[in-house]
């Protein structure tokens, strides 16, 4: 490209309100482009997770947030935790509250995990998606596709030992399979760099509490793959 041709070029770029390519010198240094504020490098999975809450802000990305959502419901626990629990998508007290599995459920997660010797604070508990669908209804795929990057991101941020996939929703959708969660679980399975075990939603050992004992076993299962076994 000649001199003019790239004038012309550049004549044209501007008239498309195209920014960023300018011969004068100014653009070099693009002051208006600066940050404001010193750009601050994430040096602890703490500060990187806070940086992913504050990108992902009060989120418009999908309709959810015209469905009746209060609050993005973001994770909560250890960000270096070596286990991590992922349901499939916050419910009416955690859209109240802002946390996840907080309602009934989510007290009986809460003794799940500490029939391992661990507490909440040990661990990392997530969602596949961060906003309630009305009604609890199960997320849908356009909700899923734009929200689960997010999850992946916490996920190679936190790099967790293991992951315990919470119900059917939550196993099919990490392993991308459609097979129920009675043949998933009893299996581990890899997933981006962490052992991940499927097992029963706390939800559904509510209203099935004969499925404890298998959950008990994936429980067990998860604490010997955590101590390295
Ligand atoms: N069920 C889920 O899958 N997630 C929650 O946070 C609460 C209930």
């Amino acid at each position: 490209m000649d001199r003019d041709q790239l004038k012309e070029h550049l004549a044209f770029a501007a008239e498309l309100g195209v920014r960023g390519v300018s011969r004068d010198p100014a653009w070099r240094v693009r002051a208006d482009l600066a940050p404001q504020e010193p750009m601050t490098v994430a040096k602890t999975p703490a500060e990187a997770l806070a940086a992913l809450r504050v990108h992902i802000g009060d989120c418009t990305r999908c309709k959810l947030h015209t469905l009746g959502r209060t609050r993005i419901v973001f994770g909560v626990g250890n960000p270096e935790a070596d286990l991590m629990f992922v349901g499939e998508a916050p419910g009416a007290d955690e859209d109240a509250q802002g946390v996840p599995f907080v309602g009934r459920a989510g007290q009986l997660l809460t003794r799940i995990i500490e029939a391992i010797d661990l507490t909440r604070e040990d661990v990392y508990i997530a969602n596949v998606i961060k906003c309630r669908p009305p009604q609890n209804r199960n997320p849908e795929t356009d909700e899923v596709g734009t929200c689960e990057p997010f999850l992946f991101q916490q996920i190679d941020l936190i790099k967790p030992k293991v992951i315990v996939a919470l119900g059917t929703f939550a196993a099919r959708t990490l392993l991308q399979s459609i097979e129920p969660i009675t043949r998933l679980r009893g299996r581990v399975h890899e997933y981006r760099g962490a052992r991940l075990i499927p097992t029963f939603h706390p939800a559904y050992l509510l209203r099935n509490p004969s499925a404890k004992r298998d959950v008990w076993e994936d429980m067990k299962l998860a604490k010997k793959l955590l101590a390295g076994d």
